[in-house]
């Protein structure tokens, strides 16, 4: 079989790994998009369980990839309001108060990747194919790649956007920090007796769990429920209905009791949570993107975020490399990984500092929490810099 040759082969067709290939093709290379399937048709009825809330970064990037404006309005809700209660303190961010349009905006994933994958189909840099890679060499000038069909592939660059047990940072040699949470985010999605408000909820559990509710379109919202595993799997095998009523538990805590009665409008899902780092993002002709560099604790709602600015660092550099640089060289690519260092760490160490900090081992703590909350809640600087920092303006200015 004869060998296809590209700049640069993304392994991996999840969203980070299609806006990668769109974002690379646009800075004028040639790109082959390996495991590239087609996201599901929209749902006849509600919303698909997997929900993202994306920040202004990330709109901005789908936008310049032209797939922003492919998602259809009734599937996307602005975020106007958010409000993270502990402890009987509420820390309160408001779009209006911020001079923002909106804080964040919740869609489903499938929505996003229907998106790129029509943005993919205008665009003529890629080359998409739907096989997985089963192996990767290094060769000479780059990296040999043996697809599931039996393709035959060589790159410059290897770019892994294939998730958090990602083959490229096997085959690369990059090592890997993997610490469990003992943790399980269960989701689904629940139909209120009211309106939301555009206003996401999140709350600290005794169990060191966490709760956030989610505004979708319409009257419903998302829920994600990062609980203690021998908890997440007793909620994974509640009827949807009985999920409902322990929701609604939590409601006063969530300053959101009007929202009840809810109503189950979808499947329970649940998924493992890890904290999780590569002791690199770059290597001799690689880059790590996304889940395959670095997974944090949904808590933030910030995984996807990370992955789609890896994008746009990677996508800058590659874009802006001076003459006779070649794709693959350490020094091109570290400053790409020099790029994304602080911002992943800061979210790192954010998003586990507060799991520590609402571990049921420091419930003594509770008093000064929220002594803490209350204080940053009336302090409007550090407010509006932790908005900046979550929305990714302050780190791309
Ligand atoms: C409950 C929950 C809620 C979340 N909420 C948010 C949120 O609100 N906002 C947010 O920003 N983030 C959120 N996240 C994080 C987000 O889900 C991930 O960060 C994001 O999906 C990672 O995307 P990815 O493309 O890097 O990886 P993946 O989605 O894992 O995609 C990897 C792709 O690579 C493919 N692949 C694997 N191996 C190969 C191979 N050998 N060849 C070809 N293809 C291959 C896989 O099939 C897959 O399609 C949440 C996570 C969880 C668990």
């Amino acid at each position: 079989m004869t060998m296809l040759g590209d700049d640069v082969a993304v392994v991996g067709g999840g969203l980070v790994g299609k806006a990668a290939a769109l974002a690379l093709a646009q800075a004028g290379l040639r790109v082959s998009l390996c495991g590239a399937r087609e996201a599901p048709a929209q749902a006849a009825q509600g919303f698909a369980q997997r929900i993202y809330a994306l920040n202004e970064a990330s709109r901005d990037l789908l936008r310049s990839l032209r797939a922003w404006d492919q998602i259809p309005g009734q599937r996307v809700q602005p975020v106007q309001a958010m409000r993270i209660a502990a402890d009987g303190a509420v820390l309160r961010f408001d779009a209006y108060a911020q001079g923002v349009e909106s804080l964040a905006w919740i869609l489903e994933s499938d929505a996003i990747e229907r998106a790129l994958d029509l943005a993919l189909r205008f665009e003529r840099g890629v080359r998409a194919m739907p096989e997985p890679v089963a192996e990767a060499r290094r060769a000479p000038d780059g990296w040999e790649l043996e697809l599931g069909g039996g393709a035959r592939l060589h790159a410059s660059l290897l770019v892994g956007a294939d998730g958090r047990s990602s083959r490229v940072r096997e085959w690369s040699g990059i090592g890997l920090r993997s610490r469990p949470y003992g943790q399980s985010a269960v989701v689904c999605n629940f139909a209120c007796a009211a309106p939301h408000g555009a206003a996401a909820r999140q709350t600290f559990t005794a169990d060191g769990g966490v709760l956030a509710l989610l505004p979708l379109p319409g009257q419903q919202v998302s829920l994600v429920w990062s609980a203690p595993d021998a908890l997440a799997e007793e909620l994974r095998q509640l009827a949807p209905e009985q999920l409902a009523r322990r929701v609604e538990q939590h409601l006063d805590a969530l300053q959101a009791g009007h929202l009840a009665p809810l109503q189950a409008a979808g499947a329970i899902g649940a998924w493992p949570l890890v904290l999780q780092r590569a002791d690199s993002v770059a290597a001799e002709g690689v880059a790590l993107l996304g889940d395959a560099a670095h997974v944090v604790h949904p808590m933030a709602g910030h995984g996807l975020n990370l992955g789609l600015q890896d994008v746009q660092a990677l996508a800058a550099v590659l874009g802006r490399r001076g003459a006779g640089e070649g794709l693959g060289q350490l020094p091109l690519l570290q400053r790409y990984a020099r790029a994304r260092a602080e911002q992943v760490l800061a979210l790192e160490l954010a998003t586990d500092g507060l799991h520590r900090l609402y571990s049921p081992g420091l419930r003594w703590m509770a008093p000064l929490r929220a002594l803490g909350l209350r204080a940053t809640d009336r302090l409007p600087l550090l407010k509006s810099w932790l908005a900046g920092y979550a929305s990714g303006r302050s780190v791309l200015s």
